[in-house]
């Protein structure tokens, strides 16, 4: 069942979606070879827990720590660990935080150092598809013209849209309906309306669009151990257009209204 939710709520989402900005652009600020996974995890969990919210990611359905942190291959819900990121690596960190009974979800895929030019471009274009998509998310669209917009930006450019995982709806729960797909028909899907609030999710791969769980039970990676990247963000569908509630990196000037 879809809900939507009022202004008010709206407001609690956007809260919690500021803490989990804060601290995704601190960890952005924090990378560089030598640091591990589990310091960027030790600090994200020490700073969610400053504002009075709650790691979102820790213990849900098991989950060990309060971010994801997916390296190359991997597209997304690695473990954080003693791995120590390399110059030439792409992270995605995924972060989510529950303030006052709302969650915001958002995500980012960071270069350390230097990366060959096509992965630079993959990184770009994952955000790219990204803006794309939130911009769909307009009263009068339907769903799928979300997923569309990223299936069209990232399939013309060779990508691999990962299918067997996606977006979806976000309010007291991380995982709400709508699930929303990175492909699908434009034209079809639920009717967008004032107070959908949808985590948008694009996952792109370098190669194939398959992938795999690794040994460890969560972490997700290529089938063929190409790089992938992967952006979220948090939005309200408004009557004013797509509102992003965990705006950051330059995000605000582009659909804030
Ligand atoms: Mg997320
Ligand atoms: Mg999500």
């Amino acid at each position: 069942m879809i809900r939507l939710r009022t202004k008010a709520e709206i407001e609690k989402i956007r809260r919690a979606g500021r803490v989990v900005v804060d601290v995704l652009q601190d960890l952005q600020r924090m990378i560089a070879p030598g640091i591990t996974t589990r310091e960027l995890d030790r600090y994200a969990e020490a700073k969610i827990r400053s504002y009075g919210a709650i790691p979102t990611f820790k213990g849900y359905r098991g989950f060990p720590a309060s971010i994801c942190t997916s390296i190359n291959e991997e597209v997304v819900h690695g473990i954080p660990s003693e791995r120590k990121l390399r110059e030439g690596d792409i992270i995605s960190i995924d972060c989510g935080a529950t303030l006052d009974g709302y969650v915001g979800d958002a995500a980012i895929t960071v270069i350390v150092g230097d990366v060959p030019e096509e992965i630079k471009r993959l990184v770009a274009d994952t955000q790219e598809a990204l803006y794309r998509a939130i911009e769909r998310a307009r009263v009068g669209n339907r769903l799928y013209d979300i997923s569309y917009a990223v299936q069209e930006y990232a399939e013309a450019r060779g990508y691999g849209v990962v299918r067997d995982y996606c977006g979806h709806g976000v309010g007291t729960e991380m995982h709400e309906d709508p699930q929303v797909p990175n492909y699908g028909k434009p034209g079809t899907g639920p009717k967008l309306r004032p107070g959908l609030v949808l985590a948008i999710e694009p996952m792109l791969n370098l190669g194939t669009y398959k992938v795999e769980v690794a040994r460890d039970g969560w972490t997700v990676v290529t089938a063929d151990r190409k790089p992938a990247a992967h952006c979220e963000r948090t939005i309200a569908v408004t009557e004013d257009g797509p509102v992003i509630l965990t705006a950051m990196n330059g995000d605000a000037e582009r659909f804030t209204t």
